[in-house]
């Protein structure tokens, strides 16, 4: 059948998922595999969370609260903003859709960098913008390289920090020098999807942005540190100027009930959030030390991954790590990442890969 695409669309492929861990375990009947391939909490949900998940069953016949009144106004008093200055996504990925859709035109463009979130490119492209890619510098964004691509016809830019994958973060004072060099009509993303594993008391307030009016949004999820990722919930802090824009093309229940409950309930466990931050700074030093014995050094990260060269062919010993187990991440070429999991699966995890180089 004649079948018509966009040529936007057709240059676009797939997002391939970290592989599923029952799929790899069906392949190889292994009874224990590590996934350790997309960022995810190692130690699950916050327990608060799943209590809040029970009770919401008995109206699951009945669409969600399209205003997430509760859970907006909960993260409204978190980040002392007013209401309006949240908006709700089916995780922060669709809050990425939503400014594509609302600000690009055809032919507008927006800057990122050569190595960061494949979404961002994904959407700008199938909102037939124009990405414009600026390479990271030392596996940095190069916030002056981001600033001179700024063109009349720039409407969007992103900034990912901690900078998925490498891990690698922009600083307050490079921050602030870029943000004096931006036009005030360019819509400046800073997605915080690691926030809460950030050490680096450098880490920069994007929020003042916002709050200063500028026209910014912090992207945050409840997918990484919170452990809700299977549940699809994230939100964008930004101007009410901006979140009324956004909430003309947002459909209107894209939070779904059990989401919005058990994220309200998450926020709520500090507890939980201090826990996942400790076992993460612990298996981040475990990994680090158990990779430079093996001669390979890991980019300092701020995140809850580490990337690294492996020097040699990185699909391969991805390959060879999925036959062990233990599903990684092959980003290009030589580099891999790896998320931090438990003590145990990080020791796994450093057993094969050392077994798989010999092969490799
Ligand atoms: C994981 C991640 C997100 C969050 O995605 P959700 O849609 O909220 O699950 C956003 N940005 C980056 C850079 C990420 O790594």
């Amino acid at each position: 059948m004649a079948l018509r695409i966009h040529p936007d669309i057709a240059s676009l492929s797939p997002y391939v998922p970290g592989k599923p861990i029952e799929e790899l375990q069906r392949e190889l009947g292994l009874a224990r595999v590590i996934k350790l391939a997309s960022n995810e909490n190692p130690l699950g949900p916050s327990p608060k969370a799943l209590a809040a998940l029970v009770g919401g069953h008995d109206s699951l016949h009945r669409y969600p609260d399209g205003g997430a009144y509760r859970l907006r106004q909960a993260l409204a008093d978190r980040w002392k903003v007013s209401l309006d200055h949240i908006i709700l996504g089916n995780g922060s990925d669709e809050v990425l859709g939503l400014l594509a859709r609302t600000f690009l035109a055809p032919g507008d463009e927006a800057v990122m960098a050569d190595q960061t979130f494949v979404i961002y490119k994904m959407e700008v492209t199938a909102a037939h913008g124009k990405a414009v890619i600026v390479p990271l510098v030392n596996w940095t964004h190069d916030l002056d390289g981001m600033a001179n691509a700024i063109t009349a016809k720039t409407r969007l830019v992103f900034l990912c920090n901690p900078n998925n994958p490498t891990g690698t973060m922009v600083a307050a004072d490079a921050v602030a020098r870029f943000m004096a060099k931006v036009p005030d009509d360019v819509v400046v993303v800073f997605d915080e999807a690691y926030l809460e594993y950030v050490c680096d008391p450098h880490f920069p307030d994007s929020l003042q942005y916002v709050t200063q009016g500028r026209n910014a949004i912090v992207l945050r999820t409840f997918s990484k540190i919170y452990g809700l990722a299977g549940l699809r919930i994230g939100y964008g802090i930004t101007t009410p100027e901006i979140t009324n824009c956004l909430n003309r093309v947002r459909p209107p229940f894209n939070a779904n009930t059990l989401a919005q409950r058990a994220a309200l309930a998450a926020l709520g466990d500090d507890e939980h959030v201090t826990k996942s931050r400790a076992v993460n700074a612990a298996g981040m030093q475990q990994l680090e030390r158990g990779l430079r014995a093996l001669g390979f050094a890991a980019i300092p990260s701020q995140a809850n991954f580490v990337y690294f060269d492996v020097k040699r062919d990185g699909r391969r010993v991805f390959d060879a790590l999925l036959r062990e187990g233990v599903i990684v991440r092959h980003i290009e070429g030589t580099m891999l990442r790896v998320t931090i999991g438990q003590p145990d699966e990080n020791d796994a995890f450093l057993a094969s890969l050392k077994n798989v180089l010999q092969s490799t």
